[in-house]
């Protein structure tokens, strides 16, 4: 079957300039990413900060252009798209942003906001928005009553169900939340990340979920992306990538979740510039099992199932089970 999103060998380098205007190099924020996400269920991509996700989440709905690389939505490339051939196609597919007090426009009610993609799009008739808007309200929780307010009068976890209603209101097929519930206060952000899961099972959506939290990537993902700098590093089911993650990067990054953790040791030394990455294996720099090979040849992330790019991924002692959950 046709995946719903195909990313082929996708590059997007950021030029750096010094306060001269002289080129600094480029940050290499996603450096050669072949990625296949199925139709139907949520693919967490997971990793440090600046490790280049977001961008990658940009990229492959064009909203940041790539330098290099094919983005096939439903197997048509869309960097051949442009105008209203791509503004049409933007209708399948749409992002919530991390956050939802920048994410709306001050000067516009919730009414005019989650009906202004409806409008854009054509989705239905001009006579039907505003009950269109109200059942919108109603999916993510909100009282319709609420549609002629502005966003300053909602709290954080309000406004970012009312970005919400907006990204799904024109009947998207492919939703792309970057870090959706990482501003909002910890009390709310179980009650966002359900109705995300209740939105994604019932409306039958393809979400990618872009997140540093692996506690909420454990929650809802069905597969998961490793990025770091700027590739990805391991890729697989979720359940298996937990139980028995293979990069020594992953282990690492779960080790540092409390009562989520394998026995790795935890990550040390900071994340090298993505300007100039370490050559080889880009994590050689930090990982404890660095061999003479890991900074001289680049581990490939090949074949299906459970990847992952490692020069020894075969070979390393299994991961130590989960520890017990901290009662505390
Ligand atoms: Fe570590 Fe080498 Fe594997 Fe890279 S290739 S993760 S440095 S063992
Ligand atoms: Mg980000």
């Amino acid at each position: 079957m046709t995946p719903l999103l195909e990313l082929d060998d996708v590059e997007k380098h950021f030029p750096v300039r010094d306060a001269l205007g002289r080129s600094r190099g480029a940050v290499r924020a996603v450096d050669g990413v072949s990625l296949s996400v199925p139709e139907g269920g949520v693919l967490a991509i997971v990793g440090e900060s600046g490790c280049g996700k977001s961008t990658l989440g940009r990229v492959a709905l064009r909203l940041i252009e790539p330098d290099r690389g094919a983005i096939r939505f439903q197997g048509e490339d869309l960097r051949r798209l442009s105008g209203a051939a791509l503004r049409a196609r933007r209708r399948d597919m749409q992002i919530i942003f991390q956050d939802p007090f920048a994410s709306l426009d001050p000067r516009m009610t919730v009414e005019d906001a989650v009906a202004e993609p409806l409008i854009l799009h054509g989705t239905v008739p001009r006579a039907r928005i505003r009950d269109r808007v109200a059942e919108m309200l109603v999916r993510v929780g909100l009282r319709p009553e609420l549609a002629r307010r502005w966003p300053h009068e909602f709290s954080g976890g309000q406004r970012q169900r009312i970005a919400i209603a907006r990204a799904l209101a024109s009947g998207p097929k492919l939703v792309i939340g970057d870090e959706p519930v990482s501003a909002l206060d910890v009390s709310v952000q179980a009650q966002v990340v359900n109705l995300l899961q209740d939105l994604i099972r019932d409306l039958g959506l393809t979400f990618i979920l872009i997140s540093h939290d692996l506690g909420v990537v454990r929650h809802i993902a069905d597969r998961v992306a490793v990025m770091y700098l700027g590739r990805i590093v391991e890729e697989g089911p979720a359940p298996e990538v937990f139980a028995n993650p293979r990069h020594p990067y992953t282990r690492a990054l779960l080790a540092a979740v409390p009562g989520q953790g394998t026995a790795a040791p935890p990550l040390e030394g900071d994340v090298p510039s993505p300007i100039s990455p370490p050559p080889g294996c880009r994590f050689h720099t930090r990982c404890p099992h660095a061999a003479a090979r890991c900074s001289a040849e680049v581990p490939l992330l090949l074949g299906a199932g459970h990847r992952a790019a490692c020069h020894f991924a075969d070979t390393l002692p299994p991961a130590a089970p989960l520890r017990e959950a901290d009662p505390g």
